[in-house]
């Protein structure tokens, strides 16, 4: 946009420097621009007039013609409130003050006609309003007004009278002024196509539109524009970086096919087998690998992640694997230990409470080269941490790291960014996938190893307890052991821990003869490895813990999970947990525990866990549920702060979007025909204060 757009808010008429700076401080308003991008988040129909006796209580506001019969005084101290018997020529309704009654009292007068409105109540058989809106019927008012937007505004602005209506004359103001300057983003031919409205349409329509469909064209319109820009930014970069950013070359299969024909200890999944050849594609391509490998839980992708690093390692260069937990990250270093000590391969793990001396000497080895594996978490990412030629960065359970830390481990690598691989914990819904990875190519595998007995699983309410405890003791007599989590949150931590303590202890009384292992996150590491492993090693039958066994944690013979208090958690975490079982060949069980009392969200998330062991299925399920932004914490990422698009709803808009973005560039990369002038405007005004996050995978 142009310059006018720039101008800070406080000199649109009507706002000044005082309701500048609450506007700057409660919604983000600055300049003209941000205004008219302040987007209503509903409208209220005052176009037609209701009649009195079509009103029922399910209706929103509606507004009504009449004229008051009689006004009275009704009840006494608390319930006193002012009546307006309100007629039209249909029948008659109650308009109903509790508040602000001599007012009421003295601006209202029998026999004038008004216009009310507000939301209709039912009581017994009377239809009433409480504390409506009423104006004196006008010329202007009788032909029905417009809608009306309403903006979503915080208690300082109203209080300060900046309500809907105050914000939408601010809106009239700017739109006035700016409704001609206001330049098309999207070039004709894809407008045309999919019968958009021009920009300066769709901007005055979302405001003030004349018509329901009107507004639903200005909402698609907007919607697209930012999709597709969003895209067009994502596939830009891709294919920059694809030309740009060389790779080192890695073709030299020897070690894998050693790994292969020694040491492999199953066989591999056809989907293995294909993501495997994508990622050789990539490595020997002389281009940067950035591949965002998905899979559902168990679906085997750590095997993966080590057989591209030995693809590495047989060109000499080293890879690194980062993991969000020391947990996880011990878990993978352990497994990985094993095949790589069979290839010879040094490996060595680095996390925040590595001891001293021994972090010396790894930071002395991987800059020396003599060290190829190295395995840890953020620790990682730290300065002292240099390469001498790391060739494959692996980032493991991805959204668990801020953007900017993933940034860092790019630039790990002096002449050359090494291959990025980003492994997700669970399935993404296919919308975010496309917004949070849109710039990176994805694998994923879609089967699970055979001989998977689907985990069953099954909600009990927690008066059936003893009822549960019979069963996980049949289960440990046949051998198997046991998980039983708890939920830990910060805001609650003191509490939840004491749940956490109270639950060992009841479990300890109830399975006397039983060995209990516990850990959780106040725990010192090396207590925490101490019970880990005396689990996995099943000396200890059952684990108490929190959800700090959520990722990764690989113990085949723990084939039980009980969640307690599952209505607490959210989905993906109920999926993640779940996927801790069901690694052996045992039928597996995930038990779910909860409270009588359930909200509606809490039994949905229950009953889809119960219904599908889908990954895929679920993520979908919990997108719709929490919204895009409290998923995964993808926040932090700032991708999804969407103006007007909703990855929850607009799928179909997006797909079109990337559509249209993927055959634009395909027709013109560069940007260099004349029809797509406009877009390489707008791309490189957006490059200025270009953000971070689309610089990074
Ligand atoms: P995730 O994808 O959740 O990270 P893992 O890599 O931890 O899954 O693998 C889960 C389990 O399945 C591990 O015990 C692993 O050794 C085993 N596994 C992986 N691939 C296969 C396969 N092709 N056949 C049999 N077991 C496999
Ligand atoms: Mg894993």
């Amino acid at each position: 946009m142009g310059n006018l757009f720039d101008t800070p808010i406080e000199y649109l008429k009507g706002v000044g420097p005082q309701r500048a700076a609450l506007l700057n401080k409660e919604l983000g308003i600055f300049t003209f621009a941000d205004l008219i991008q302040y987007y209503p988040f509903r409208h209220e129909d005052r176009t037609k007039f209701h009649l009195i006796k079509e009103l029922n209580d399910e209706m929103p506001n509606v507004q009504v013609k009449g004229a008051i019969r009689k006004l009275e005084l009704i009840g006494v101290g608390t319930k006193k409130r002012m009546v307006a018997h309100f007629q039209d020529k249909t029948g008659e309704m109650e308009l109903v003050w509790f508040k602000g009654l001599n007012w009421i009292k003295e601006s209202l007068k029998p026999g004038v006609q008004y216009v009310v409105f507000g939301k209709p109540n039912r009581f017994g058989n009377k239809i009433s309003i409480a504390h409506p809106e009423v104006e004196p019927l006008t010329t202007k008012n009788e032909q029905g007004g417009l809608f009306q937007p309403v903006y979503s505004l915080t208690e300082k602005l109203k209080a300060r009278h900046l309500d809907s209506k105050a914000i939408s004359k601010l809106m009239r103001e700017v739109i006035v002024l700016s409704q001609d300057k206001i330049r098309e983003t999207i070039p004709l031919t894809i407008s045309k196509e999919l019968n958009l409205l021009p920009k300066s349409d769709a901007l005055v329509a979302i405001h003030f539109p004349q018509s329901h469909e009107q507004l639903l064209l200005a909402q698609q319109r907007l919607k697209f524009e930012e999709l597709f820009y969003i895209q067009l930014r994502l596939l830009k970069l891709k294919l920059v970086r694809g030309e740009k950013f060389k790779g080192q070359v890695f073709q030299d299969p020897k070690l894998l096919t050693q790994f292969y024909n020694e040491h492999l200890p199953f066989d591999l999944t056809n989907a293995q087998k294909k993501v495997i050849k994508e990622i050789y594609a990539d490595l020997k391509s002389g281009r940067q690998m950035n591949r965002l490998l998905q899979g559902d839980v168990g679906s085997g992708k750590t095997i993966v992640a080590f057989i591209s690093a030995l693809l590495a390692i047989s060109h000499g260069a080293q890879c690194a694997l980062m993991a969000p937990t020391e947990i996880l990250a011990q878990q993978h270093f352990n497994n990985l230990s094993k095949f790589s000590t069979l290839m010879h391969i040094p490996i060595a793990l680095l996390t925040g409470s590595t001891k001293k001396s021994d972090r010396n000497h790894i930071h002395k080895g991987l800059q020396s080269g003599d060290l190829k594996l190295i395995i840890g978490t953020h620790a990682l990412l730290e300065d002292d941490v240099k390469f001498q030629n790391l060739g494959l960065a692996i980032v493991d359970e991805q959204h668990r790291f801020g953007v900017a830390q993933r940034s860092t481990l790019w630039k790990k690598n002096q002449d050359v960014y090494p291959h990025i691989l980003v492994m997700t914990a669970t399935p993404i819904p296919r919308t975010l996938a496309m917004t949070l990875y849109g710039d990176l190519d994805v694998s994923v595998i879609d089967e699970l190893p055979a001989g998977r007995k689907p985990i069953k699983t099954i909600h009990k309410f927690d008066a059936h307890r003893l009822q549960v405890n019979q069963f996980l003791r049949d289960q440990i007599n046949t051998g198997r052991q046991v998980y039983m989590v708890y939920p830990l949150i910060e805001e609650s931590e003191k509490l939840d821990l004491k749940h956490l303590m109270d639950g060992y202890e009841s479990v300890c009384r109830a399975f006397p003869d039983v060995a209990v292992s516990i850990v959780h996150g106040k725990m010192k590491a090396e207590a925490k490895d101490f019970e880990m492993d005396r689990f996995k090693r099943g000396e200890t039958k059952i684990m108490v813990a929190t959800t700090v066994i959520e990722v990764g944690v690989d113990i085949p013979n723990a084939s039980v999970m009980v969640i307690e208090n599952a209505e607490r958690f959210g989905l993906s975490q109920l999926h993640q947990l779940r996927g801790r079982v069901g690694r052996g060949a045992e039928q597996s069980y995930c038990i779910l525990l909860s409270d009588y009392k359930l909200s509606e969200d809490s039994r949905v998330r229950i009953n889809t866990m119960v219904k599908t062991n889908n990954g895929f299925e679920i993520a979908e399920t919990d997108l719709k549920l929490r919204g895009p932004g409290d998923l995964m914490g993808t926040q932090q990422s700032g991708v999804l702060d969407l103006l007007i698009a909703d990855l929850t709803k607009d799928g179909a808009i997006l797909e079109k979007a990337r559509e249209k973005a993927i055959a634009l560039l395909k027709d013109d990369p560069n940007l260099e025909k004349s029809e797509n002038r406009t877009v390489k405007i707008q791309i490189d005004a957006a490059k200025k204060n270009a953000m971070n996050w689309s610089r990074v995978s």
